[in-house]
């Protein structure tokens, strides 16, 4: 989905934290190096959403900043990071049509591997805000994504913000989106990543119950992929983002926000913090999460009902 691209105050602050804490980690591996101490490999996981034709040269820059400062990994081979290393893994979430037309290209390109998110029933639909939906990938594109370059990942049937939903529902939706991608794609799919970042240690549960090996959230957190790593934090990247924002997104430096956030929400849990701020953060109480799969039910052209023999919640869901 596209975003706000306006210029914002809180951006600007943002970017002006994680230049210091940029430097903060300059000193530190300079400290790390001047006393021959090999830290342990660090990967920084990014995240995209949609790559637009008019972002295609920006998204080009960026994938070269990534092959200038760190070694891109495959998702499927992150057992052999080497200390002292700055990895990265790119992401993308929802399985937009433009990955195939815009980033994919420049991905091949430079050899970049990548790691792409599928909401199952939006494929060969469109998908996001009512007033600015984009095309999805069909499941037959999908199919014919080169596989040594791109491993395909669930993100749940429906898009919805699991938090608010119901143990059984939220099952549902972690179980059928990953049998019924295996199904389609005829192999193994352990990855998963949280719609809106939508994530609780009951959901973790879940996930693991469900059979994913490991699971990604819209946190920035270096990660080793080490057996502990089982949830990897990932930040939030856009084609439109400015080049030292990105950079700084890149080197680990928005890897405060985390904090931030949880310090924000602990503010607001605060009766009377809250009672003052309300209406600065319409928000913060709760929001309202719509489907946001819209157009026609393309998918059908394309996926005959007999490559879901044996999920008839999935296939009964989308005949609704
Ligand atoms: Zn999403």
């Amino acid at each position: 989905m596209h975003q706000n691209r306006k210029v914002e105050p809180a951006r600007i602050f943002k970017l002006c934290i994680s230049a210091a804490a940029f430097i903060g980690i300059l000193l530190s591996r300079g400290i790390a190096r001047l006393f021959g101490i090999r830290r342990q490999p660090h990967c920084m996981v990014l995240y995209y959403h949609s790559v637009p034709a008019e972002f295609r040269e920006r998204f080009a820059r960026q994938l070269d900043t990534i092959l200038r400062h760190t070694k891109p990994v495959h998702p499927e081979h992150t057992h052999s990071l080497e200390n002292g290393e700055l990895y990265s893994l790119v992401t993308f979430d929802d399985g937009f049509r433009n990955f195939l037309e815009i980033a994919l290209p420049e991905l091949i390109d430079r050899k970049v591997p990548s790691l792409m998110f599928v909401i199952t029933e939006a494929l060969g639909k469109s998908f996001g805000p009512p007033n600015a939906p984009e095309s999805v990938m069909t499941a037959e594109q999908l199919r014919h994504l080169p596989e040594s370059l791109v491993a395909i990942g669930s993100h749940t049937l429906t898009h919805p913000y699991l938090p608010d939903s119901s143990e059984k529902d939220a099952r549902r939706e972690l179980v059928q989106s990953r049998l019924t991608l295996e199904t389609l794609l005829n192999k193994p799919v352990p990855y998963f990543s949280f719609p809106y970042g939508g994530m609780t240690p009951s959901l973790v549960c879940l996930c693991e119950e469900a059979g994913y090996s490991r699971i990604y959230s819209a946190l920035p957190a270096f990660t080793s992929f080490g057996q502990t790593d089982y949830c990897i934090g990932r930040v939030r990247v856009d084609p439109w983002d400015w080049p030292a924002e990105f950079r700084l997104k890149l080197a680990g430096a928005y890897n405060w926000l985390p904090v931030a956030i949880s310090l924000k929400r602990l503010l607001l849990g605060n009766p009377l913090v809250s009672s003052l701020t309300r209406w600065r953060f319409p928000g913060a109480t709760g929001k309202v999460r719509q489907s946001l799969i819209q157009g026609q039910d393309l998918a059908k052209e394309t996926l005959p009902e007999s490559i879901f023999p044996n999920h008839t919640d999935f296939v009964d869901n989308r005949k609704r």
